[in-house]
């Protein structure tokens, strides 16, 4: 039977998930918690990775490798680029794009390494889930771009520059590296994020009161998602 990892980077981001499945057992590995669970049948395993992408990577790679996890779900924050999105609402990335990897003093694009690509595209199965999943409980989805770095992202020029250069709609700090992972592993993967802040002068203070309601949102998508995976 598959088994599906259910990642965060922040304890916010998977503790509305913890209080929701079964037969949890913890375990403590590479300085971090991994949560074998069930849920409605199927085989889960949780865990939030701390934040930036070297611990994002960690935990993806970890959670397919020692854990033997054959789809990974990312549930967490974001900020918000694209003016439609809204704090609260949900995006799902197509694509995910490291917008602070930067040799362009070698001629290459910004994002790009060699033998790397600039754009990894997300699962479509998964996606086609989330669409469906959305549709049945009457939900908006915003599907789009999301750009990752390793800088909470409090500022309209920083924000200006990751639109024009990546046309991303919304921006966080895990999803690029989880994408490396689960691409170099041919593992399906899916990245969700619910609003946080807009990314602008007020990123911070708006973080701080909206982490906890907009984490919630998102992982309880998630969950009415691994329902209908097939198992
Ligand atoms: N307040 C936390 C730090 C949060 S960093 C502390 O003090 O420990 C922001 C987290 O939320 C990251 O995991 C990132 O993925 C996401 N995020 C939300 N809004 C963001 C923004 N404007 N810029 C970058 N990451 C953002």
């Amino acid at each position: 039977m598959s088994k599906i990892a259910i990642m965060g980077a922040m304890p916010e981001e998977i503790e509305p998930l913890l209080e929701k499945v079964e037969n949890i057992k913890k375990t403590e590995y590479g300085k971090n918690s991994y949560y074998e669970a069930t849920y409605r049948g199927k085989n889960i395993v949780i865990a939030y990775s701390k934040i930036g992408k070297v611990f994002a990577s960690l935990t993806a790679t970890i959670l397919i490798e020692k854990f033997g996890c054959d789809r990974l779900l990312f549930s967490g924050v974001a900020g918000a680029i694209n003016p439609d999105l809204n704090i609260g609402d949900l995006i799902i990335a197509d694509a995910l794009c490291q917008h602070d990897l930067d040799i362009t003093a070698f001629g290459h694009p910004h994002g790009f390494v060699p033998e790397g690509e600039v754009c990894i595209a997300t699962d479509k199965s998964l996606r086609d889930i989330a669409k469906k999943v959305a549709e049945k409980n009457g939900l908006i989805l915003k599907e789009g771009i999301i750009a990752t770095g390793d800088q909470f992202v409090a500022s309209t020029d920083r924000k200006d520059f990751i639109s024009s250069t990546f046309q991303a709609d919304a921006l966080e700090m895990e999803g690029a590296s989880v994408a490396v992972v689960c691409d170099a592993l041919n593992v399906p993967f899916f990245v969700l994020r619910a609003i946080s802040d807009s990314a602008n002068d007020e990123a911070g203070m708006d973080f701080d009161a909206f982490l906890e309601s907009s984490a919630k949102i998102s992982a309880e998508f998630i969950l009415n998602m691994v329902e209908s995976i097939e198992p």
